[in-house]
């Protein structure tokens, strides 16, 4: 049986989803016709790539299409679409022109096939002139995504384990990228790294010094200074994940994931760079 809240509640989705301004005033013709569905309830690809369109533009008033091949699971765009919306709901101005599904042809990442990733106008190769991002058409259905990414996340290879978190991790490059932000983030996590890991493993104290003749080639020991460079890069892929230590792009990122998935759980270096972000955004 429909409730009555449930019909009110449908209509409510369609007037969001159409741009419409809520709470309802009567449709123009007093007559709601039928048209794009939400995003919840859109079954095909098609739908999913149309409700996630038509709730973009309502997050920013921007068209910031998203285009997803037929033969790409419905369900698995839904969750690629979910994910860029929660970013776009936190920074509606974020230099994103699209979003789509895209065959990768023989990109690479480790053992696997590259996943997604963020195009930026300046590799010349977006039409929008923005960042755009895009994931492989050859992506693993949702089920066995997030089955993979769970596991992932639960080994410390990610900061995010589900397909949301993935496309969450793709919109952090593009803010972190088109911020400029990634150089700043990195700085900033190892430097709290640093400190993490002598707070967790003080210095010895300095041997004494050696008389000349028993000293090796190396000379008089080094007092230490501060912790190795791997236990910085250690304290860090415990900290945020092991991805994060790939290069200061994928730090900003994973600590950008972080943070949408994982909220007051992040990690505290996720959480400052996150506040960083923020204050360059809000300038
Ligand atoms: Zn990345």
């Amino acid at each position: 049986m429909v409730t009555q809240a449930e019909i009110a509640r449908k209509i409510r989705v369609f007037m969001i989803t159409r741009g419409h301004p809520y709470p309802g005033q009567r449709y123009r013709h007093g007559w709601i016709p039928v048209g794009p569905v939400s995003l919840a309830e859109a079954k095909t690809t098609a739908e999913v790539a149309a409700a996630a369109t038509a709730e973009a533009k309502r997050l920013t008033g921007r068209d910031i299409p998203f285009e997803f091949h037929d033969d790409v699971e419905p369900q698995l765009a839904r969750e690629y679409s979910e994910g860029v919306l929660q970013g776009l709901d936190r920074f509606p101005d974020a230099p994103l022109g699209a979003v789509r599904t895209a065959d990768f042809g023989a990109e690479r990442r480790d053992d696997e096939f590259t996943w997604a990733h963020a195009v930026g106008p300046g590799d010349g190769r977006t039409a929008s002139g923005k960042y755009e991002i895009e994931f492989n058409r050859k992506g693993e259905a949702s089920e066995r995504a997030n089955e993979i990414l769970h596991m992932k996340q639960a080994r410390g290879a990610y900061a995010y384990g589900d397909v949301k978190g993935l496309a969450l991790h793709e919109f952090g490059h593009v803010m972190h990228e088109g911020y400029g932000t990634a150089g700043e983030a990195s700085d900033t996590a190892w430097k709290w790294a640093e400190a993490k890991t002598l707070a967790a493993h003080p210095p010895a104290p300095t041997p004494p010094r050696r008389p000349w003749w028993r000293l090796g080639r190396a000379g008089t020991p080094e007092a230490s200074t501060g912790p190795s460079h791997d236990d910085v890069r250690i304290t860090l892929m415990r900290e945020l994940s092991f991805y994060a230590v790939t290069n200061r792009h994928e730090l900003a990122a994973e600590a950008f994931a972080d943070v949408m998935v994982n909220g007051d759980q992040a990690s505290d270096i996720s959480r400052q760079i996150m506040g960083q972000l923020e204050a360059r955004v809000r300038r």
